[in-house]
């Protein structure tokens, strides 16, 4: 997606090899317009799947959700990543190790938010690991619902995530895909295709 990547190249900051921050636009401020976008883009490239409810965690999988949920006018759920009080009983649940935090989330949603006749879209930031997927996921499968795709905004493809996905049989999107963050330079997996 053009205007992802172009915000990653001219906003991006590599803190590592291994770590990319969008606080710019993403993260923390949140630019509005590249948001609609990447709902816009989600909503067409799960198109033919059916899918009747998304699935995140919070904070930062909320925007990107919500703007999906707008374009295909379905209800969006987040998981919780500490109890609330008024969430006790009749929970989802499942662990998340935290890739940039180093440490593990009981994330949870309510039982009255999924239902077996479900199916799922999960939408997340960023896929390191696919911890945090792949607890959604769990959840979705607790909830005997369908999971319909996982939509992820940008992954990065040297770190082992949509290996994982793929091989528990989830379709995985992702609207750009970094090959490497070495030398403080952020790869693209297609560089040629820039303008996709
Ligand atoms: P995973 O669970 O796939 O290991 O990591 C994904 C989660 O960790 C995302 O929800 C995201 O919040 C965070 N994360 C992983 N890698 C990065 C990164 O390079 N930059 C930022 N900003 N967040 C990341």
């Amino acid at each position: 997606m053009k205007e992802l990547k172009e915000a990653i190249i001219n906003k991006g900051v590599v803190l590592s090899k291994g770590v990319l921050k969008v606080d710019s636009f993403l993260n923390h401020q949140i630019d509005p317009m590249l948001v609609m976008q990447i709902g816009k883009q989600f909503a067409k490239r799960f198109k033919q799947t059916k899918i009747t409810k998304i699935l995140t965690i919070e904070s930062s999988g909320i925007a990107p959700s919500l703007t999906t949920a707008l374009e295909l006018n379905i209800p969006l759920v987040f998981a919780r990543k500490k109890k609330s009080l008024t969430l006790s009983s009749n929970l989802l649940t499942a662990k998340v190790y935290s890739y940039t935090k180093n440490e593990t989330n009981e994330i949870t949603v309510s039982k009255d938010f999924i239902s077996c006749d479900d199916h799922v879209l999960i939408i997340d930031d960023f896929l390191a690991n696919g911890e945090a997927a792949l607890g959604l996921a769990t959840l979705v499968e607790q909830a005997g619902a369908t999971i319909a795709g996982i939509g992820i905004v940008i992954e990065k493809s040297f770190q082992p995530g949509r290996e994982k996905l793929e091989a528990a049989g989830y379709n995985v999107e992702a609207l750009a895909r970094l090959a490497s963050l070495e030398n403080n330079r952020v790869q693209f997996l297609e560089e040629n295709l820039i303008n996709n």
